[in-house]
């Protein structure tokens, strides 16, 4: 069994990790969000790819969700005392190492699929892990603030501003030259199936799916979405900011007519949401709370029930 997903950071690492747990047999490709990406120092760090690699390679902090466990920070406090910026977002003297790797590769000509593959040599996630594309692409976000209305790149939205602001708009830069990277439209093609886990619908899968390639590859196929709206609330973080940016309702109606009953065959719902339905859509209502691990491997089984009933 070959199943691929798509993923953000948390959402989807802590789900993937249930995947693996209901599946212990199958192939799973991963394919992870690069819009979030961002150059600090000098060096390129990639949130979600190595949210996915750390969680599943057990070097996560689990409270936090991101980062590494046991982490400590003297870097980030020397940067601080020469006074360099930003400050604001939260790099550990671990964490650094992998920006490092990751940047002395790119230096010398790697592409970043390669790189992550490197990376998951050590972490060995039990997964394939791709970036969704080699090219760079960075989600930008338009606000206007005291400071007049300008677009700031994402992290400085969602890390220092905490999404407080609101966004006008919401664009991927350079996404409408990004190729889709090596591997990515094969594992698609030869996917039994395809689920999304609970990741954000506009920051994450949304992000993924603008790359020119990827929506067409997987229209053909049986998707399976998690909703990551539970009685008209993001479960964790600021998913509503990005839908209002985009016009769209923060509830698991909203996200699955935004994904639309082209893409997506099947959908799971919370039970407070057993009400949303769309023509062409199996919804079932499961408890969608990744709370334990065992609550997390019902989920990804059920997601992986529902796939294979609908699969062809
Ligand atoms: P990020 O890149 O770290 O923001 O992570 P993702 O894009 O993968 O996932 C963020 C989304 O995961 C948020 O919109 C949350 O609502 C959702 N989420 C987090 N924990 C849970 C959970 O336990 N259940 C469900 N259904 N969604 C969750
Ligand atoms: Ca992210």
């Amino acid at each position: 069994m070959h199943i691929v997903s798509l993923a953000g950071g948390i959402g989807g690492a802590r789900f993937l990790r249930g995947l693996r747990a209901a599946a212990p047999d199958a192939d799973i490709t991963v394919i992870g969000n690069t819009g979030d990406d961002i150059t600090l120092f000098g060096l390129r760090v990639c949130p979600d790819l190595d949210t996915v690699m750390y969680t599943l390679g057990g070097g996560i902090d689990e409270e936090q969700g991101w980062g590494r466990a046991k982490e400590s920070h003297v870097v980030k406090e020397e940067l601080a005392a020469y006074g360099v910026e930003p400050q604001w977002f939260g790099l550990g003297d671990r964490d650094f190492a992998t920006h490092i790797v990751r940047s002395q590769m790119l230096e010398a000509g790697y592409p970043l699929s390669q790189i992550t593959e490197a990376l998951c040599a050590r972490w060995q996630p039990g997964v394939r892990l791709l970036p969704m594309s080699d090219d760079r692409c960075e989600t930008h976000v338009v606000i206007n603030d005291a400071q007049g209305r300008r677009a700031v790149h994402f992290q400085e939205w969602w890390v220092r501003l905490r999404a407080s602001v609101p966004a006008e708009s919401i664009a991927l830069v350079g996404v409408d030259t990004a190729r889709p990277a090596p591997g990515v439209l094969e594992a698609i093609a030869s996917a039994d199936f395809v689920i999304f886990p609970p990741s954000n619908p506009v920051v994450s899968i949304g992000t993924i799916l603008q790359v020119p390639g990827i929506r067409e590859a997987l229209l053909p196929k049986t998707v399976v979405g998690v909703s990551p709206i539970i009685g008209g609330a993001p479960v964790r973080g600021m998913a509503d900011a990005c839908l209002t940016a985009i016009g769209v309702e923060t509830t698991a109606q909203a996200v699955l007519d935004l994904y639309g009953s082209d893409l997506v065959n099947g959908w799971l719902v919370a039970e407070e949401d057993a009400d949303v339905s769309l023509s062409g859509v199996q919804v079932e209502a499961r408890p969608l709370l990744m709370n334990s691990p065992d609550a997390t491997t019902a989920l990804a089984r059920a997601a992986l029930t529902l796939a294979q009933a609908l699969t062809p």
